[in-house]
């Protein structure tokens, strides 16, 4: 009987038990022939099942998966070498029966403990990679877990390679006692001592990551992806639910969840995964910057238009003016976006990632501009929340390890005011960027795209050197508010603007910006790729030339750059 054919026959002869389990029927089947999403029940054949990355076809759930399986569709295949793969456990609290049960496992899924490590090439790319196997104790992490990862990261810190851990954990091995509780510690030292050698360590969440896991070493990759709708969470669901005696939503500890509340930075489905590995690790190589060119190819544009401040204020408020989001895939040649402040949310007012300017890979953070009310609500009306700086500071310090140009784009009426703002700390949030923008380790270029608001725009804005689009605006405060705070009448808005001193060329003048980015006549909006190539080619320029300083003239000319703003009379003698 043609496959197809059966496939028809038990598709209509199902019902709703567990097709995993024993089949009654007519037609005698192989229990293993079927499949069935436990999510939305579609019925396929196992083989099928199988060549979709065990992925349901219907509803996009992501089955479990053996870490063999994994690493087949992940690495390039015949480049692995594995590590310690001879480490079996001992029984550090005589926990009866322990031995047996590692025993049986050995036999049942071929494994010497819940994870497998080593070398291999993804696409290749040189990694250190480890993969857990939720099958092997649910893939609790006791001494060879611990220390394989820990070993795992040793070598990869000596060999100069990044780690990519898949994790898949019920937590701390329980059998084991205090002593899997230390892997936690183990692993998260391992983890540092890597990072702090500049390297780069991804983490892939998949189904479940819980517990001791999610609280040590899963948590601390410096990008951390998760695969779609797995469970990531610390308590489980009736843990939470006995304590708060209340039912949970279904969403709850979803990768989802994890995303809005700012611990993961994407979402990527199973098929994409190598890929998207791949281009990170690319994006995270070191590259020797290419030398700073003779001389500038842009020169600042000064006194390019007749339009009053007021005037320009009008274009920078057009409805059309292109968005960072539009300039983005103009400007730079990749973009992974990254999401969340690892501590509360991820603020849709500012967004940011890693990305390649010509060959150069940088990081990106940029203030949102929406164009309609959908987009607005989403970005806020680009006034971030304080999530949303510490944010940009995570990515910023995230681009000093990886010795990485930092790029800001500015572009908000100022910070987010209210409650919750307050509450979360919007003061803090700000003078920390501001203060650890100071003294981050790697160029910053920061650029008005439109309007430049009070420190809402400073906390992107201590960079090395600022640009100013043409017709963008940066002031203490908006003229608005301007007027009604020094002459008690908002109306005069217009009246304020046009002596505040607050276009391009004032802004030149006064020792803030060095430089004007000429906009297309009229405005940015009349022509949105010659605005983006203008940016384009000044960044190129401008990442050359600064990347060239080392560290320490860097920061020096950083800090003198604001140290000489500043007018004032003074006595001699
Ligand atoms: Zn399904």
């Amino acid at each position: 009987m043609a496959l197809e054919d059966l496939f028809k026959i038990v598709k209509t002869r199902f019902n709703d038990d567990n097709v995993q389990q024993e089949t009654s029927g007519t037609v005698d089947i192989p229990a293993d022939l079927m499949f069935k999403c436990p999510r939305c029940s579609a019925v396929f054949l196992r083989e099928e099942f199988v060549k979709s990355q065990k992925v349901c076809k219907n509803c996009g759930y992501h089955s479990r998966i053996s870490a063999r399986e994994r690493l087949d569709i992940t690495i390039d295949s015949g480049s692995f070498v594995e590590y310690d793969s001879d480490m079996t456990s001992a029984n550090p609290i005589d926990f009866p029966g322990y031995e047996e049960k590692q025993a049986e496992l050995r036999e049942k899924t071929g494994l010497n403990d819940a994870i497998i490590t080593g070398e291999a090439e993804i696409r290749g790319e040189k990694c250190v990679i480890g993969i857990m196997d939720s099958r092997y104790m649910m893939a609790s992490m006791g001494s060879v877990v611990g220390e394989k990862i820990a070993r795992a990261f040793e070598r990869a810190t000596e060999k100069n390679l990044p780690v990519i851990l898949f994790t898949a954990s019920g937590g701390a091995r329980m059998q084991e006692g205090i002593v899997s509780l230390m892997q936690m510690a183990k692993t998260c030292g391992a983890a540092a001592r890597h990072s702090e050698k500049g390297l780069l360590y991804i983490t892939v969440m998949t189904d479940p990551t819980t517990g001791g896991v999610t609280a040590s070493f899963a948590s601390e990759g410096d990008i951390i992806i998760a695969e779609p709708k797995v469970l990531i969470g610390f308590a489980g669901r009736r843990v939470i639910e006995g304590t708060i005696k209340q039912r949970l939503p279904e969403d709850f500890q979803s990768a989802e969840f994890q995303l809005e509340h700012g611990f993961a930075d994407m979402i990527v489905e199973r098929k994409t995964m190598r890929r998207t590995i791949a281009h990170l690790l690319k994006l995270h190589k070191k590259v020797k910057c290419c030398p700073p060119s003779e001389k500038a190819s842009f020169a600042a544009a000064e006194g390019l238009n007749d339009y009053t401040p007021w005037e320009r204020l009008e274009i920078i408020r057009n409805k059309q003016r292109p968005t960072v989001r539009d300039y983005i895939p103009m400007i730079f040649d990749e973009f992974f976006e990254m999401h969340g402040d690892r501590l509360y949310g991820d603020d849709g007012a500012v967004m940011g990632g890693v990305a390649r300017l010509g060959n150069v890979p940088v990081t990106v953070i940029a203030q949102v501009k929406g164009r309609n009310i959908e987009e607005n609500k989403a970005s806020n009306f680009s006034m971030p929340h304080p999530e949303g700086y510490r944010k940009a500071l995570r990515l910023a310090r995230q681009a000093e390890k990886f010795g990485r140009p930092v790029i800001c784009f500015i572009d908000t009426p100022g910070a987010f005011c209210g409650v919750e703002a307050e509450k979360r700390g919007q003061g803090e949030a700000v003078a920390t960027n501001i203060y650890k923008f100071m003294t981050l380790k790697t160029p910053v270029i920061s650029i008005v795209l439109g309007e430049g608001g009070s420190g809402g725009a400073l906390a992107l804005g201590v960079c090395d050197e600022l640009a100013m689009m043409e017709y963008a605006q940066y002031s203490v405060i908006s003229p608005r508010g301007f007027a009604s705070i020094l002459w008690k009448d908002a109306s005069r808005e217009r009246e304020a603007c046009n002596i505040m001193k607050i276009t391009a060329e004032d802004l030149v003048e006064l020792g803030v910006a060095e430089r004007i980015i000429e906009e297309p006549a009229g405005g940015a909006h009349n022509d949105p790729r010659q605005a983006a190539e203008n940016i384009a080619e000044y960044l190129t320029e401008a990442v050359s030339r600064i990347s060239a300083f080392d560290t320490e003239t860097l920061l020096d000319r950083r800090y003198n750059k604001f140290r000489k703003i500043g007018v004032f009379n003074e006595n001699e003698g």
